[in-house]
């Protein structure tokens, strides 16, 4: 029909259908919602027919694919890509949980998932208990009849401790409950939880998988059962990925195996290289022969990683003197981007504990932890070769 230009402005795009080949990179679908041509095609996209979308929050091509390609690379049947990582924790958890029910927790959980179980969770009557998870024989005592999850991390923040997957899928088969793996610190090219008996994997894509530090966003993989029960959940709840940040993270994806290997080779250099340093009290990293979880490491994981921890003397004051000194890398409260960054556990991660629950957990307040980058290795430890010059002995 013939339409004033101010109408135009509205229709002269619509339902553009222009593309006779196949784009190379998947697009941004950057629509809140589609059109249909026929009640035909509504019904079709209401019983849910492949590529039947209908409005974003249900679901977005760019959104889709990534969410199939982390399936893939997480060896599960589906994913579901949220807006963050404790967004994907919080979609699993409250679907996997209702009130009455018990989860057992690492104690050393990243403290967002950590504080949604004691502070949140527990105003539902979901309640938990915190465990020291590297001591499997600790966990069974815990469990009780309404125990419905348990949920770890691969690798631990900041004292980089692993769990004995083995000691856990025994444990959760015996007792049917549902193994979560908050598989942030590892990515999917480090270890794959599902491969090893977990049920359901989280991770914070804000991390290694997007790799830029520009994307905030989360992801749940599992098998088809569970992530349809989280979808339900996710879709109502409403805490769904833009299809740009999915994009973006696409994008990176591309490049994980790349930067993981590289951050992984640069961490053992620096973790050695501290090591040696007569300021440095002690180095956490899963790839020094010292670490006391490096059997296991070797074993579950197929390359160490590239965070690591290190305590200098004279506590948060000493920490403080090093941070201060360091003149290519940055204090940064998060980890995972391409520039190597430090943060300080007490000051940021684990700042609503006590200072009593701190020394409990090892989180010494002279601890830093490094997220090591992709620069040139020599560099990094020059960096810190020159901070640790500066702090009083
Ligand atoms: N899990 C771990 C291990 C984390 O370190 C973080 C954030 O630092 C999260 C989950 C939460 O991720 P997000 O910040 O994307 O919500």
């Amino acid at each position: 029909m013939k339409m004033s230009k101010w109408s135009q402005a509205i229709h002269a795009g619509k339902g553009a259908k222009v593309v006779r080949s196949r784009p190379t990179v998947q697009p941004i679908f950057q629509t809140s919602v589609f059109s249909f041509d026929s009640l035909e095609e509504v019904d079709q996209a209401f019983s849910g027919q492949e590529g039947g979308y209908i409005y974003s929050r249900y679901g977005n091509p760019s959104v889709q694919a990534l969410e199939q390609a982390l399936a893939r690379l997480e060896g599960g049947d589906q994913a579901l890509v949220c807006s963050s990582g404790m967004a994907a924790i919080t979609a699993t958890l409250l679907s996997l949980c209702q009130a009455g029910d018990h989860v057992i927790a690492a104690e050393d959980l990243y403290g967002g998932t950590r504080g949604l179980l004691e502070r949140e969770l527990t105003r539902f009557n979901i309640e938990s208990s915190f465990v020291n998870v590297t001591m499997p024989s600790k966990i069974e005592p815990l469990v009780r009849p309404n125990t419905k999850v348990i949920i770890v991390e691969t690798i631990s923040n900041p004292l980089m401790r692993l769990v004995d997957f083995a000691a856990l899928v025994a444990l959760k088969r015996a007792y049917r409950l549902t193994l979560v793996v908050d598989n942030t610190f590892a990515s999917p090219m480090l270890c794959r939880p599902l491969e090893q008996g977990a049920d359901l994997v989280v991770e914070s894509l804000t991390k290694y998988i997007n790799g830029h530090s520009d994307v905030t966003a989360g992801a749940v993989i599992g098998g088809t059962d569970n992530i349809e029960r989280i979808k339900g959940f996710h879709i109502q709840s409403g805490a769904v990925a833009s299809p740009f940040d999915a994009w973006l993270v696409m994008r990176g994806l591309q490049t994980l195996p790349l930067r993981m290997r590289q951050h992984t080779a640069n961490a053992m250099i620096l973790a050695e290289f501290l090591t040696a340093q007569p300021l440095v009290v002690c180095v956490h990293y899963p790839g020094l022969p010292g670490h006391g979880q490096h059997a296991l490491a070797a074993k579950q994981l197929s390359g160490f990683g590239g965070m690591l921890s290190f305590v200098v003397h004279g506590g948060s004051y000493g920490a403080e003197q090093v941070v201060k000194a360091l003149s290519m890398v940055d204090f940064v409260p998060s980890l995972a981007g391409v520039a190597t960054s430090v943060s300080h556990p007490a000051k940021t991660s684990h700042r609503g504990l006590t200072p009593i629950e701190r020394a409990r957990l090892g989180i010494d307040d002279g601890m830093i932890r490094v997220s090591v980058g992709l620069e040139d290795a020599p560099d990094i430890c020059a960096d810190f070769a020159h901070a640790l010059r500066h702090k009083d002995n």
